[in-house]
């Protein structure tokens, strides 16, 4: 199930490019590019739903699955120590892109900050994902 004119399934496909943290059958995982925190990462279900709500509770768990699955893996590669975990549900609630998505954003001992965006260049945000790949590697979770 995809949407031709939607973001997040362009960028599973292969068709956008993206910095990629993980995949498996049911998800893929890739780097925010307009993250809160450094290594922000956003967990999709390879299955098109406009939102958590409108996709199958089936997808929900997967997500929450892939979330288990890679934060610490994550934390590990950028030494975060900590990490909030959020979804945007509708409009009002400032979602943008209208692809289920979970945000997964690590946190640093001493930098408590907020949610205001950061502007990386791309090769910051390449960095970061060679620094995850590898721990995704080591980890035996790279496919
Ligand atoms: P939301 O407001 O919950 O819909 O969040 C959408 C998120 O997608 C924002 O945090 C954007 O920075 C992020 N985003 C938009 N376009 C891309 C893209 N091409 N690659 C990665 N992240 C993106
Ligand atoms: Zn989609």
């Amino acid at each position: 199930m995809t949407d031709s004119n939607c973001l997040f399934c362009k960028i599973i496909s292969g068709g956008i490019p993206s910095y990629k943290v993980y995949e498996d059958e049911q998800t893929y995982v890739f780097l925010d590019i307009g993250p809160v925190s450094k290594g922000h990462y956003l967990v999709v279900p390879k299955n098109h739903a406009v939102d958590l709500q409108s996709g199958t509770a089936d997808d929900a768990c997967y997500c929450l699955r892939t979330v288990h699955k890679t934060a610490s893996v994550v934390m590990d590669a950028l030494g975060a120590t900590g990490y909030n975990l959020g979804l945007n549900h509708g409009v009002d609630a400032g979602q943008e892109v209208f692809h289920t998505h979970f945000h997964i954003m690590p946190r640093y001992a001493g930098e408590l900050r907020g949610f205001t965006k950061l502007s990386p260049a791309d090769h910051e945000l390449a960095e970061v994902q060679q620094l995850i790949e590898a721990k995704m590697k080591e980890a035996g979770l790279w496919n």
